[in-house]
């Protein structure tokens, strides 16, 4: 396929940009064919993008979940003023979305690769963790409501009604689920979170299975969903969907993967002060499909690291047989990265992640990078397509030592006439390189751009509010967060 070809294809599959394009420009306007590679081939020819969900369809289908719920609970509610009545009611209602809460929380967390890419890992670990708190205040509601309804009934005091409902081994079942779903919860609180490793919140995690399992007994033994066999079923079929689902991407897809691809790692060099690069090696890696700022999560078969699955983005399109990440070594596991041999195996599971060319909507693009940030926008810098002067990168560092694949990112902007600019100081020195007016002096015509942002959380922050100020529209900002 020739470069022109293979730039008609990829424009394509930018359906807002070229809508656009169309817009301003007037039919036929495009972008020039992306440039060849400066240090290799690119991949071409790659099948169709992936089908992506967008987070306006995903947040549309969950709130016409629970309205469907609560549409079940509407029509099976006998209407009464009576105390006892009322209780169980409520019961019924927040019992039956906290069901629902639940699938909703293990559908976000399946990895499906069509929510993934349209909304994006970060944004859905964050949705992940908001739903589950309401998710518990769902639970304790229902738990409430529940006694007090049973106890009204019977007229009897709240610590025998307690006693006698776990005497039924459904309501038994739930108690412990319930109990299991805290224990999460807990665990994820942020004074917990930044006490415990990341692999014991994860095990802890896996807790919620078992939790959803042992509620998943409870409402089909439970008065709203036992009471017609349709009701039954359809709460069945999506709990089994959902397991389905669980099962199919996190368990048969990274499985597959493995044998497929056989990575391996060929090579680890170093980049700048305690940042290294990865370069795995591996066989049909066109079949993955990744797309320049996706990321993997990674597990190294080596000792001290098998056990965990790390994610690190792309820092270089994929190429051949070839992948390549650019790692910072702030931790232990990180540290232990940088000493693979050649030959390691590695088991990489995704793509993920939504920070792509999918997402733009501009012409002119600018990409702003922090750290280790970089990664991600590198891969973009190269394979974005843009005629010159399109493309913008600001990158962000304390010190000139600090900026790593600098090499790189000056052949990448000389051959693609692109700007490129490294915004160096202290983060505490008077002059900030990020402030609105700062920005607008060093890319004209800001709020006209696509903005791709990725770095350490505070500067991360510090420029979405900078570029906001500067005029910039929320939704033409990109980010990606590197932390979950
Ligand atoms: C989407 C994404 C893309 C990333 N891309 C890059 C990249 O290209 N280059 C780079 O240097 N870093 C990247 N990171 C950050 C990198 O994954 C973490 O710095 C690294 O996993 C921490 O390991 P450690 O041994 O240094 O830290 P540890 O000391 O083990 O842990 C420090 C913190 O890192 C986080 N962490 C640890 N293990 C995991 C895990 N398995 N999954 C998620 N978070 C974890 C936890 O919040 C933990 O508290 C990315 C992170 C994310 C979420």
């Amino acid at each position: 396929m020739t470069t022109e070809a293979a730039s008609a294809s990829e424009l394509s599959r930018y359906p807002a940009l070229n809508a656009y394009l169309r817009h301003v420009e007037g039919p036929g306007a495009e972008l020039p064919p992306i440039p060849p590679r400066p240090t290799r081939r690119p991949l071409i020819g790659r099948p169709a993008a992936p089908l992506r969900i967008s987070p306006r369809a995903l947040r549309a289908g969950i709130v016409a979940g629970g309205t469907g719920v609560s549409a079940l609970w509407a029509v099976q509610a006998e209407p009464s003023a009576r105390l006892d009545a009322l209780f169980a009611t409520g019961a019924h209602l927040t019992g039956l979305l906290a069901g629902y809460g639940v699938l909703v929380m293990l559908f976000l967390m399946a990895r499906i690769p069509a929510v993934e890419h349209g909304v994006g890992a970060d944004r859905l670990a964050r949705r992940h963790a908001t739903g589950g708190r309401h998710v518990l205040e769902l639970c304790a509601a229902h738990l409430v409501l529940a006694v007090c309804g049973y106890a009204s009934h019977a007229g009897t005091d709240l610590v025998s009604t307690v006693v006698d409902l776990l005497g039924y081994p459904a309501i038994a079942a739930a108690s412990a689920g319930t109990g299991l779903l805290v224990a999460v919860g807990v665990s994820s609180a942020r004074a917990v979170r930044r006490r415990v490793t990341h692999e014991t919140w994860r095990t802890v995690h896996l807790l919620t299975y078992l939790g959803a399992a042992l509620g998943f007994v409870h409402q089909l033994a439970g008065p709203d969903v036992a009471i017609d066999v349709v009701t039954r079923w359809l709460w069945a079929f999506l709990h089994a969907t959902v397991a389905v689902l669980l099962v199919w991407y996190r368990l048969v897809v990274p499985i597959h993967q493995a044998l497929r691809h056989s990575l391996r790692v060929v090579a680890v060099h170093g980049e700048g002060p305690g940042v290294f690069s990865v370069v795995m090696q591996g066989i049909g890696l066109d079949g993955l499909r990744a797309e320049p700022g996706q990321f993997f999560r990674w597990r190294f078969l080596r000792g001290g690291l098998w056990h965990t699955s790390l994610p690190f983005s792309l820092s270089a399109p994929v190429c051949g047989d070839e992948l390549r990440i650019t790692v910072k070594a702030l931790g232990r596991h990180t540290r232990r990265v940088r000493r693979l041999a050649p030959g390691t195996r590695v088991l990489a599971t995704g793509p993920f992640g939504a920070l792509t060319a999918h997402r733009r909507t501009r012409r002119k693009v600018l990409l702003l990078a922090g750290g280790v940030g970089i990664t991600p926008l590198r891969a973009l810098f190269e394979t974005l397509p843009g005629a010159p002067g399109d493309l913008t990168l600001l990158y962000r560092a304390s010190t000139a030592e600090q900026l790593v694949l600098n090499g790189e990112l000056e052949a990448i902007a000389r051959s693609r006439q692109a700007a490129l600019h490294y915004l160096l100081g202290p983060s505490d020195a008077s002059f900030d390189p990020l402030a609105p007016q700062a920005l607008r002096n060093l890319v004209p015509e800001l709020a006209e751009h696509d903005v791709y942002v990725c770095g350490p959380p505070g500067m991360t922050a510090a420029a979405l509010t900078a570029l906001e100020r500067a005029g910039v529209p929320e939704d033409h900002i990109h980010t990606e967060c590197f932390t979950f």
